[in-house]
């Protein structure tokens, strides 16, 4: 994967192409502003406060009798993949994975990868 030099029309966006064997290319994008840390932070262009927001999070899965039990106490992992002002649509933050989990939910890579095959 490499980085592209964009025309600098967005500051805060970095682009990256990956290369398949197959001479096809996909794109992703990076957003991360210097002006907006997290979600306590106003949106900087508009000063709005809601944001649709997704994160990951993960931890220690064991059983209690029958149940399944998270216990984030043992280990965890969390961070977050996207997010948006919901008054200005602007993107305050995106992850690489992103778009790397939207290629795959919309199948955009299934014709040059063999996702399902188990090695
Ligand atoms: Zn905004």
């Amino acid at each position: 994967m490499i980085k592209i030099d964009s025309d600098d029309q967005d500051e805060f966006l970095e682009v990256y192409m990956l290369h398949l064997p197959s001479e096809e290319s996909f794109e992703f994008e990076y957003v991360s502003r210097d002006d907006w840390n997290n979600l306590s932070d106003p949106c900087p262009e508009c000063s709005g406060t809601e944001f649709d927001h997704i994160r990951y999070e993960g931890g220690h899965y064991g059983h209690h009798e029958n149940t399944v039990i998270q216990r984030n106490d043992y280990w965890d992992q969390k961070g977050s993949l996207y997010t948006v002002c919901r008054s200005c649509d602007e993107v305050l933050y995106k992850s690489l994975a992103y778009d790397v989990l939207e290629a795959e939910k919309t199948g955009a890579f299934d014709e040059f990868l063999d996702l399902d095959s188990e090695e």
